[in-house]
Formats: C-alpha cells, structure tokens, sequence
C-alpha cells in the first residue's frame, strides 16, 4: 500500500523505505498489518488497552514521531487503524461475537474498551495530524465547528397501535369493554395513539426552517418480513399505510426501506425495495436494517447491488455514539476484500430506545440529555453529520404498551431546540 495521497499540495506517504520517506510532507511508518498471514483473524488484532499517541489510541505501530529533514515521520500506523474502525474489520475478526439478534455490540468494540465510542477516534486522528502540520508551519484548512447535516430518521417498526380485528380481539380479551375495542379498531389513523407523525413533521420541519446548516429527514419503512421480531407486518397497501405514506411525501420527507429482520441474511432487500417502490411510485435509494442487525459484507454487498446508495445501520443498539469511529459519511470499505465501494454509509449516533432500554443504556432524562448533548458536540467539532433515530411509537403520549418513557419526545423537542439555537460562531 506505498503511495502518495494528494490532498491540494500535501504529499503523504505511506512507505518505510528511507529512500523514499524525505519526498513526502508526512509519513507514515506500515506496521504490516496489511501484509500480515493473520489478516482477517483476531490474532491480528491488539489486546486493550491500546497504545496512545498524545492521548489518542491506536491499533498498530509505536508512538514515536520524529523530523527526517522536513518530512514528519509517524511511525504509529494511523492508516491501518482508521481502516479497521471505518471497515469494522473487528467485527469480521469476531465471528463468534454476536447478541441474539445476530448483532456485533458496543461493549465488544475496541472503541468502547478503549472510552472512544462516544468521541469519534478516526477524526481525532485527522485532528491530530492537522495540528502537526500546523505546528510546522504548514497552512492546512481548519474545522468550522458547524454540522454538515443533521438526519432526522424514523423507524416506521409499528405504525398503528390498532391493526383491525386483531386490535379488536386484542382489546375485547383486555377486558376494555367491546364499545371501546370496536371504537380503537375502527377509529381514523390520526386518531391511534402511534400516530405521532405530525408532532415529527413539524419538530423536524422547524429544523429545516430555523438550523444553519443543511437538515434532512427520512421515514423507513418495512416492506415484507415473516420473523416474530417483524410483528406487526402491515400491508403498504392498505387504506390506513397509503395515506401514511401520502402523508410523509406530501410533507417532503423522504422514505427509505427498513430491511426486515432476516432480509440481509436471506436475499430480501431487492425484493423488499421494489414492492416500496411499487407502493409509493419513487424509487428508494436510503437503507436502514431492522433491529441494526446484519452489517456483515454480504448484507452490504445487497445493498449495493439493489441499488441503495446510502445506509443508515450502522450504529450498536446497546450503546449511543460513534460506531464507524468517525462522525463524517464515509464509503464503505469491504473488510473481507479492501475494496472501497460506491455505497455511503452515514453514522447513526442515537437511536432513542438505545437511552432509555433497561438492556441498553438504561438512562434517565437527565443522564441522556448530556449524553446526547456530547455526542452533538464531538460531531460538531469535527464538522461532522449527526444521525437520530427517534420511534414513532417510542413517543406516544397515550397510556398504551410502548409508553413507558414518556421524556423520549421531551428529549427530541430538548436536542431539536438545541441545535435549532447553534450559532456556527461559539
Ligand atoms: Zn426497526
């Protein structure tokens, strides 16, 4: 992997041949990660903790830093391990690591051992590296402390507390007296408790409106599934989900799919991208999986071949914060082969009920305020994207099963205020 990056005059190699090293500005010294045997197997990973370099840690190398005539020599491989947090090549090194969805968790991560997920590792490199060459003299271009897109992102999992008869029996069986079950089952989508959506479109249009940087926001929605975990499956062409989906077009949000639970396993997410198109008469270009699960290459590789250009996964359920080590979209880079890919991949920094879950983080109002109030930081100091993922029916305020937080709008409302009132300039 020797060569010369450009970035506007900047020369930055990549080489341990002293030869070479004094044409570039900055080198950086290969541990021979990339050419290891062990590529691929845990063997090729470090133990925590990690080695730091002025307080930032990484995977592979040493730390010491020296001049060769002009050229800055890093001999602590950065390269290599902003790789493996951007690839989640650790996940592919960890086969045996799963939960029992399937998923890779935060705790497993060498960023959450080593008290970086909620700080983005890979930016704090470009950070650091920033400042070196500051330091010797070089012009090099700094952040504006300002977001270069806010995702506002709902999972569409249940959109209607009532689905029909089955409502009906649900509520008859409660004991809520048949007049009321016959009055939930039939009354109009606006009126069900988890019709939360028109609290979203105007928070979320109000962010458009009133943030200073570019605000966009996204609905996904499920279009097949046959797991329990994909209960309730709704028809997109029933009356009730048609005028949703009219509903969330009209209001100029985009929809995207929300693959089943087993659709990156099991070759779906073609089949079900096609019959949302098929439903709403636009093509879908944005991915979020159901539960976060599937981030494997193969599921990706779906992606890509589908047609889906942008993911919102990746993200852990069990832990807010920087996944991918880095708070900008990146391309994903195929762990397995090296390959870097057309498809993007957008960090998702919080999903509401990663907060509140007692499985999860188990926060209070409080404590998630902060937290989050963190995270929007570290991605606005490195003029990063910030990604939320808020439920539709996280945020009902009726009494119904679901409701069992009602502070997750509060804190919607709390962060939306917050970055509605950033001025780029503080
Ligand atoms: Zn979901």
């Amino acid at each position: 992997m020797k060569g010369t990056v450009s970035q506007t005059s900047l020369k930055v190699g990549y080489t341990a041949d002293p030869d070479r090293i004094e044409q570039y500005d900055i080198v950086f010294v290969p541990s021979g990660f990339f050419a290891s045997d062990a590529y691929g197997k845990k063997e090729s990973l470090p133990t925590s903790p990690l080695p730091k370099i002025e307080g930032i840690p990484f995977l592979f190398g040493s730390d010491l830093i020296e001049k060769k005539g002009s050229t800055i020599v890093i001999h602590a491989d950065l390269p290599a391990s902003a790789f493996c947090f951007l690839s989640r090549y650790e996940e592919l090194c960890h086969p045996e690591l799963r939960d029992e969805h399937g998923r890779f968790n935060a705790r497993w991560s060498l960023l959450t051992k080593n008290g970086f997920l909620a700080k983005p590792l890979v930016d704090a490199y470009t950070a650091f590296i920033r400042k070196l060459l500051q330091e010797t003299g070089r012009q090099m271009p700094t952040n504006q402390g300002k977001l270069s897109k806010l995702w506002l992102t709902h999972d569409v999992d249940v959109p209607f507390y009532c689905q029909g008869f089955r409502s009906f029996a649900r509520e008859a069986l409660k004991g809520s007296g048949l007049k009321k079950a016959l009055r939930l089952a039939l009354q109009k989508a606006e009126a069900d408790p988890y019709y939360t959506f028109r609290y979203f479109f105007d928070t979320d249009s109000r962010a458009i409106s009133l943030c200073t940087f570019p605000v966009e926001g996204i609905y996904f929605f499920k279009a097949g599934g046959n797991s329990i975990h994909d209960k309730p499956v709704y028809s997109l062409e029933s009356k009730r989900m048609r005028h949703l989906l009219y509903a969330v077009q009209n209001e100029g949000f985009q929809i995207g799919l929300h693959g089943s639970y087993s659709s990156g396993k099991t070759g779906k997410i073609s089949k079900e991208k096609k019959l949302l198109e098929k439903a709403i008469k636009e093509n879908i270009y944005s991915f979020r999986q159901h539960f976060l699960r599937a981030c494997e290459p193969s599921c990706f590789t779906q992606l890509e071949n589908s047609g889906i250009t942008d993911d919102f996964t990746m993200g852990y359920a069990d832990m807010a914060g920087f996944r991918l080590g880095t708070c900008r979209p990146v391309r994903w880079i195929n762990p397995s082969s090296g390959h870097l890919t057309s498809l993007l991949l957008h960090p998702l920094a919080i999903m509401d009920t990663t907060l509140f879950q007692t499985s999860y983080m188990g926060l209070s109002f409080d404590k998630a305020k902060d937290y989050c109030l963190q995270l929007v930081e570290q991605a606005r100091l490195h003029d990063g994207e910030l990604c939320l993922l808020w439920h539709n029916s996280n945020i009902s305020v009726q009494a119904c099963p679901g409701n069992q937080r009602p502070w997750i709008r509060d804190l919607y409302t709390f962060i939306i205020d917050h970055l509605c009132d950033i001025d780029p300039r503080n």
